[in-house]
């Protein structure tokens, strides 16, 4: 589904549009929960000899966890798909977009250059929300719908014996 036959770019583009299921071995390895398919829908065009253009968008919902309080979080993402495909290998380069195609290649795999974006695309520290006050680093209680219970476990005189057990380790 996501290989290009570059023998029809010389005509004209050419669009591809699909989805990619979660349980499709192009994610193997990859640590993403999906609650929707991948999708994608770009059109390639030949930039010269043996250069190619790729844009679109892709995009997925999957599942992530807020950075201070832990809630899971639906990730809805949405992006620009914008890949480079050269017969020159440029080692160099240090444009992420950019890929190496062979000249004498017939057909174009977009499937690990679209597996590399869309993993770059999930936001790694994904927040519930702005002000999230998340967990306290002491008592883990949520900060968002519970005090912190630090001081109080502290001075409350039943917590004592325990606070001993904890002064021996
Ligand atoms: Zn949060
Ligand atoms: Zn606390």
């Amino acid at each position: 589904m996501l290989t290009i036959d570059l023998r029809r770019l010389k005509e004209a583009g050419v669009r591809i549009e699909g989805v990619v299921a979660a349980e499709d071995a192009l994610w193997t390895g990859a640590d993403v929960e999906f609650l929707c398919p991948f999708w994608v829908d770009v059109t390639a065009h030949s930039t010269g000899e043996h250069s190619v253009m790729v844009r679109g968008r892709m995009g997925a919902r999957v599942r992530g966890y807020c950075r201070r309080c832990l809630t899971p979080l639906d990730l809805e993402i949405d992006d620009a798909v914008d890949l480079f495909f050269e017969p020159l290998e440029r080692p160099d380069d240090e444009d992420l977009n950019v890929y190496h195609v062979s000249p004498l290649a017939t057909d174009l795999d977009l499937g690990k250059p679209l597996r590399e974006q869309f993993l770059l695309a999930i936001p790694s520290f994904p927040l519930c929300r702005e002000e999230c006050r998340g967990l306290c680093a002491g008592c883990g209680a949520d900060l968002n719908v519970e005090p912190c219970r630090c001081l109080e476990r502290a001075g409350d005189p039943r917590w004592a014996p325990l606070r001993a057990l904890d002064d021996r380790s």
